[in-house]
């Protein structure tokens, strides 16, 4: 799948914005996402950190968590965005809970810092999954 270069650019701007309300205490590291199904509806999300570091949340599935508690169940892509050198990238759980919604999904990757967007598809991040099918 492909995704319109102004697809791109809303789903960017939607995860920075909601990155202005990351809750984070401990690292003060804003995170914003944003994803959009096949419905067309977009669903934004950023971390929620905890005193108990474990018990936090990142972006990517806050996105997610919000997407099927409002009904709705095929992301298609998701933009993740900070304050970063390089376009930030979901980190192994989300990489994980973003395959286990749509193997082929797209991951914009992208920063503050410049307009740089890195594109891959979770398949490619996250190569020789295992799979339900595999059982
Ligand atoms: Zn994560």
């Amino acid at each position: 799948m492909t995704l319109e270069e102004n697809i791109i650019q809303l789903l960017v701007e939607q995860a920075d914005q909601c990155r202005q309300n990351a809750r984070v205490p401990m690292t003060n590291f804003r995170v914003g996402a944003a994803l959009i199904t096949k419905n067309g509806k977009i669903f934004s999300g950023c971390n929620v950190e905890l005193a108990n570091y474990l018990y936090s949340i990142c972006a990517e599935r806050t996105a997610l968590v919000k997407m099927i508690s409002e009904g709705d169940d095929l992301p298609v892509a998701i933009a993740v965005i900070a304050d970063t050198n390089n376009p930030i990238a979901p980190c192994g759980q989300c990489r994980s809970m973003l395959y286990d919604f749509n193997p082929d999904l797209l991951i914009i990757m992208a920063t503050t810092r410049s307009s740089e967007v890195l594109i891959k598809t979770i398949g490619e991040l996250l190569p020789y999954t295992y799979k339900r099918s595999d059982r």
